[in-house]
């Protein structure tokens, strides 16, 4: 009961047992370091992965250290037992920086698959192996047995097919090396299976013949492991492919390799295109997680905010542990850290492509531009500080994308405001009145054609100082006292014409004043306080 509450996919059991065996190499490695009459042969070191349908048995076998009879009570015992190890404390099991296991439960994860684990072993520096035994609820038997080498051997007696349940598949060659890809392609010894085929026969045209051979599953040595400098893009481009990040080519990536406060590896990319669910309730971000190798989740969202939620790729901790829950892991420190870290790693990434790659940043912008917008305007502009220099808005200079801070500092000095405004298409913002008095002034003004525009500079409120003002707005900050006083004068000459057209007009508008904003057009909309006429009608089409 308590295995199946930990994992809910069955299949992780062959890589806690992979990871297991992987350990137990290191622990042999490790001695071998630091004791000279032990020579480390890396070839004699492996583990192998054999499945028999017709005894319905899969083992896994390494030529790590081997465990004692001591070691087999001890450390397989009873899952009774291994419930309270499961929760001992974590750092104690962090010592051992590349041992994979950490809680003490993964061995128990072979009972999800099979009703009988036969565990045999012969310890370094023993002369006797022994022969642990368990059906898993009724506790175990160890007796001596015979043994050559020293490592251990798993046998599993894999359970039958019930109606709700299979389990032949972990019988099956194809299944199992997929499954060795996925969970445990970089540790960092062979995972032997001996691969059934067949193959054109020689010296023949269309006969084939069958074969077994032995192969190495997994391909060891993680690219984010390798210097940068040993990598070209094409390797990233095609680790981009074969982990199926997406069907597309990444646009950039980064190759993070920390070790200050937190330790840990990444490769994260940036699609080149839109997903096509990525704006839908159906996209779910996240980066892959291992640890130390070994991939503990595929898609951590802790480790991405919204705002970034378009990056793929992965992370590689050795700090982390193998079981940890997704609960757990919300709060552990050294995964905030990454995040933390990632986060930054991001933003830099995509500021240097802003300032070296103009070109490349504005087909990122195009795919993604919109999620930075909705960032800044969630959390009420708590990231700004992170995304305003990320963004950028079509302006009135050359109908360009522009930058916040191109803007600014183009900006002349008597103009005291950003102004933007609003509207379906650069076109139809071109022709609004009331964008002639601001351009007349020679003001830059940006276009807002996108939705969330509007919203997302209200969050800002300023940018360097500067507000962001509507050209809708009723007041523009452009008039002079002198005009000010004339359009009052106007306005009190024309009281009664005024008048009579609000009352025409009543229900429609709330006023009628006197402009002296329009040149060439007699007349334009424009509103008082917060909410323009755009935001008005993208309020108005939204669902209650
Ligand atoms: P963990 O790996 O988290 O410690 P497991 O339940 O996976 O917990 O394994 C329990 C213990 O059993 C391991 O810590 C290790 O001491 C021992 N063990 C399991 N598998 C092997 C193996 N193949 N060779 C040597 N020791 C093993
Ligand atoms: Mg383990």
């Amino acid at each position: 009961m308590m295995i199946n509450s930990i994992y809910t996919q069955r299949e992780i059991f062959i890589r806690e047992l992979i990871s297991n065996a992987s350990d137990a190499i290191d622990k042999l490695y490790y001695k071998a370091l630091t004791d000279e009459t032990l020579a480390f042969n890396k070839e004699d070191y492996f583990i192998k992965v054999t499945a028999d349908k017709t005894n319905r048995t899969l083992t896994i076998t390494d030529t790590g250290i081997g465990m004692t009879q001591e070691d087999l009570e001890n450390n397989l015992g009873t899952i009774a037992k291994s419930g309270s190890l499961a929760f001992k404390s974590e750092n104690e099991a962090k010592e051992g920086h590349n041992i994979i296991g950490q809680f003490g439960v993964g061995f128990y994860s072979a009972f999800m698959v099979a009703d009988d684990v036969t565990v045999i072993s012969k310890a370094l520096g023993s002369n006797e192996a022994f022969k642990w035994e368990s059906t898993g609820t009724d506790g175990y038997t160890i007796e001596p047995c015979e043994k050559d080498s020293v490592g251990t051997e798993i046998i599993l007696k894999i359970k039958e097919n019930t109606e709700d349940d299979q389990y032949d598949e972990y019988l099956e060659e194809y299944r199992l090396r997929a499954i060795i890809k996925k969970y445990s392609d970089f540790i960092r010894y062979p995972i032997k299976m001996d691969v059934k085929g067949q193959r054109p026969k020689e010296g023949t045209e269309n006969e084939f013949e069958e074969y077994e051979e032995e192969q190495t599953v997994n391909s060891m040595v993680p690219i984010w492991r390798k210097n940068k400098s040993e990598l070209t893009p094409e390797d990233y481009e095609n680790f981009y492919m074969e982990k199926r990040y997406g069907f597309d080519k990444p646009l950039t990536h980064v190759h993070i390799k920390a070790d200050g406060a937190v330790v840990y590896n990444a490769i994260l990319f940036i699609p080149e295109n839109t997903p096509f669910d990525y704006y839908s309730k159906e996209y779910e971000k996240g980066l892959e997680l291992y640890s130390n190798g070994v991939l503990i989740m595929d898609k951590c969202a802790d480790l991405l905010p919204d705002y970034f939620s378009f990056v793929k790729g992965m992370v590689d901790s050795e700090d982390l542990s193998l079981n940890i829950s997704r609960e757990m892991l919300q709060h552990d420190r050294q995964l905030t850290l990454i995040a933390k870290n990632i986060k930054s790693k991001v933003k830099s990434q995509l500021q240097s492509l802003l300032k070296d790659d103009r070109e490349k940043y504005e087909q990122f912008y195009n795919s993604f531009g919109r999620q930075l917008k909705f960032g800044v305007y969630n959390d009420y502009g708590a990231n700004k500080d992170v995304l305003q220099d990320l963004l950028l808005f079509i302006s009135s200079n050359e109908k360009k994308l522009v930058t916040l801070d191109e803007y600014v500092s183009r900006m002349p000095e008597d103009q005291k405001y950003i102004y933007y405004a609003s509207g379906e298409s650069v076109d139809r913002i071109e022709k609004l009145p009331q964008t002639e008095m601001v351009s007349d002034k020679g003001y830059e003004i940006l276009y807002f054609t996108d939705d969330i525009d509007e919203f997302a500079i209200k969050m800002l409120t300023t940018y360097k100082d500067k507000e962001f003002k509507s050209v809708s707005s009723g007041d523009l900050g452009i008039e002079s006292e002198a005009d000010e006083k004339a359009t009052e004068a106007e306005e009190n000459e024309n009281k009664d014409l005024f008048e009579s057209m609000k009352g025409l007009l009543s229900g429609k508008v709330k006023n009628v004043r006197a402009s002296k904003r329009l040149k060439s057009h007699p007349v334009c909309l424009s509103t008082e306080g917060e909410v323009t006429i755009e935001m008005e009608k993208i309020l108005k089409a939204m669902p209650n």
